[in-house]
């Protein structure tokens, strides 16, 4: 086995988050090189997705090695969340020195981060019935999987995100949470894949299953709901409902392969439950996709759906730990699930989805509304104020 291809600490440029609300401050740290089976990437492209935000404001994080494999560490959620910290979870970069024991990975290549592995051998991974790797899980700790660190500032340690940390020139990530890319990919829709837009169309396709003919609703038309538009519209949803309180959210969902737009906001005192009702001839919908995170809709899209057989997916994330729902639909046979990731495993699964893009059978252009710099990072947050945002691209 050769040595790490390099063994020279880089000092390059970080956007770090220092503290809740504090506005992020691009500064100088070091990144060391990689150990055995990791990657340093130098990063080209990143963008921002809405989980980041909630990292931002010190949520979720958990006790120091744990990572999501049961869900008592769930649970243990610190009062105290990880600071100074490197955000960033989306994004594409270039292999820039492998650690020792790294195969199928060479200087050069392109690589999306993920933050979930698939090692194709535990019990969660032979399922069937789940993308949550046991041996390459979801880590929440902050640190690698070893429980250390790679980034620092002036000698103090920096905490990564997940198996990303993408807001930076370079970063250290186990070869085992990464995916090549074909280097024809257009940069900015292979960093749109690496998450967001992948959640929602994986929601669809290997979550729900959707059936061809049948009715979809959509709640939240951000990157992750026109996801999973495209998803229902891919497997032959005949009827796919989005439901999203920004009037310019309708034409972003038309061109996704949304068939019915509900702007709540509109003059209708009605919940949205009774509006997608009324779209489907009072009967609801097969499927039913929460893409905003928040609580009160869950109940809203349970509610929505057909008596006895509809299923609600729990897309989005957010911060309420509790959800209450009406137990009547549950009772009834309906059905209330959710996934990480849209249940997509990346060795599985995110290939394909990265050929389809690779081909341009999504229209991912229409994502991309903001460019920034890394010097301005902080720009990216107003900017998905705005009603027309829905993408900010982060050149690094
Ligand atoms: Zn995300
Ligand atoms: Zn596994």
């Amino acid at each position: 086995m050769s040595k790490s291809s390099s063994s020279q600490v880089i000092t390059c440029k970080a956007a770090i988050c220092w503290g809740i609300g504090e506005p992020l401050k691009v500064e100088e740290i070091q990144v060391e090189p990689p150990k055995s089976f990791e990657i340093r990437v130098k990063m080209l492209l990143a963008s921002l997705c809405h989980t980041d935000i909630l990292f931002a404001k010190g949520f979720p994080t958990v006790s120091t090695t744990s990572c999501l494999t049961s869900y008592e560490l769930c649970f243990t959620i610190l009062k105290e969340p990880l600071f100074p910290r490197v955000l960033g979870h989306e994004g594409v970069g270039e292999v820039e020195s492998i650690g020792e024991g790294v195969k199928d990975l060479e200087e050069g290549d392109l690589v999306i981060p993920t933050y979930l592995g698939e090692c194709q051998e535990c019990e969660n991974c032979k399922s069937g019935k789940t993308n949550l790797c046991l041996k390459y899980p979801l880590i929440l700790s902050g640190l690698m999987p070893d429980g250390t660190s790679r980034m620092s500032i002036n000698g103090r340690k920096v905490y990564q995100l997940t198996t990303c940390s993408t807001w930076s020139e370079y970063t250290v990530i186990n070869a085992n949470y990464v995916v090549k890319i074909n280097p024809s990919i257009d940069l900015s829709h292979a960093s749109f894949l690496s998450c967001g837009f992948s959640t929602g169309f994986g929601s669809a396709w290997r979550e729900a299953n959707v059936e061809r003919g049948s009715s979809v609703a959509v709640i939240g038309l951000g990157a992750v709901g026109l996801g999973a538009i495209e998803g229902a519209r891919k497997q032959g949803a005949s009827k796919i409902i989005g439901i999203d309180k920004n009037e310019k959210k309708r034409e972003k969902g038309e061109a996704f392969g949304m068939t019915d737009f509900i702007n709540p906001e509109g003059n209708s005192q009605k919940p949205i439950s009774e509006l997608m009702k009324d779209l489907t001839g009072g009967m609801g919908v097969d499927y039913c996709f929460e893409c905003t995170g928040v609580a009160s809709f869950v109940n809203e899209a349970l509610l929505a759906t057909k008596p006895g057989k509809g299923e609600t997916i729990v897309v989005g994330a957010g911060t309420d730990p509790t959800v209450p729902v009406n137990f009547l639909p549950l009772v009834l046979g309906g059905t209330l699930k959710g996934s990480v990731f849209g249940g997509l495993k990346i060795k599985s699964d995110l290939p394909i989805l990265l050929d389809k893009c690779k081909n341009k059978e999504f229209p991912l252009d229409e994502l991309f509304t903001h460019e920034v710099t890394l010097e301005d990072i902080n720009k990216t947050f107003e900017l998905l104020k705005q009603p027309e945002c829905v993408k900010v691209v982060i050149k690094i």
